[in-house]
């Protein structure tokens, strides 16, 4: 088995001066390369922590974070990773096409030729390469975010619950879509999320955290055959997934 994430007794205390805060304790994940992983927990239990940690965008008290046997600043050091936040983060003045080349400018580097375009199409939004972030739906904005990300061609991919601002249908669309462009484009992934179909829908694995201070309570992995089709949301084995999931959540809700 080629190692994929790696969270190894991973801690982190933010230490305000009047209160400081555990966010998590202990964290110990470990997945294959080239899976697709989703977190679930109640609201701070530290779910954006674990993704920044490993975004390299904050250090961990104890402990180790390693994706593929790097750590957090030689992926980005290699442009290894492609990341995707709730708020798309879109610069206002900017087209869908500038948006989606910006990490590529900042790391100083030039697009493959065809690069830009191949992706725009990717995620659905040809004809609206010269539009500007104000002309787009939300959607269509978390499409722009998901491009942004894909356009270093990242061995990783974290997605900060990329459809979380969204209505039901858009987000059920989302992720259908998000499952295909990870087919296509494969690549060890982090996914936090609220949604539990969701996360068992896209996922190999998925790992339920504890409220703060944030420890992992089970690692349930999605035995569902790939290719994954909507229809599958309607079986028993899937309900029944859901149900351990939705369990364990309330579980660690009122023991808290
Ligand atoms: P989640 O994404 O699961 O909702 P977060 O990882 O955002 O949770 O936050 C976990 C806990 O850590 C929360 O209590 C939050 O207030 C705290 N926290 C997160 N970032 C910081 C920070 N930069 N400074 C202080 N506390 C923080
Ligand atoms: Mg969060």
């Amino acid at each position: 088995m080629t190692e994929g994430i790696s969270l190894s007794g991973l801690g982190k205390r933010f230490a305000l001066r009047k209160n400081p805060v555990t966010a998590l304790e202990n964290v110990d994940l470990h997945t294959e390369k080239g899976a697709f992983l989703s977190l679930l927990g109640p609201s701070g239990c530290g779910k954006s922590t674990v993704l920044r940690i490993l975004a390299g965008l904050d250090e961990p008290t104890t402990g180790t974070a390693l994706v593929h046997g790097e750590t957090p600043l030689e992926l980005r050091k290699h442009h290894h990773l492609g990341i995707a936040f709730q708020d798309s983060a879109l610069l206002p003045w900017r087209s869908v096409a500038t948006n989606i080349r910006l990490p590529l400018e900042v790391a100083g580097l030039k697009p493959e030729p065809g690069l830009i375009d191949e992706l725009i199409q990717l995620v659905g939004l040809g004809g609206f390469e010269k539009a500007k972030p104000a002309q787009l739906s939300g959607g269509m904005r978390q499409r722009v975010s998901i491009a942004r990300a894909l356009v270093v061609q990242p061995r990783v991919l974290l997605l900060d619950e990329p459809f979380g601002a969204l209505d039901d249908m858009t987000r059920q669309r989302l992720n259908l879509e998000l499952l295909r462009i990870w087919t296509e484009r494969p690549a060890t992934t982090l996914m936090v999320t609220h949604g539990i179909s969701e996360a068992i829908f896209l996922s190999d694995v998925v790992a339920v955290l504890s409220p703060r201070p944030g420890h992992v309570l089970e690692v349930v992995e999605i035995d569902l055959p790939r290719p994954r089709t909507p229809e599958m949301m309607r079986t028993p084995e899937f309900h029944a997934l859901h149900d351990h999931i939705s369990e364990l959540l309330f579980t660690a809700r009122t023991a808290s």
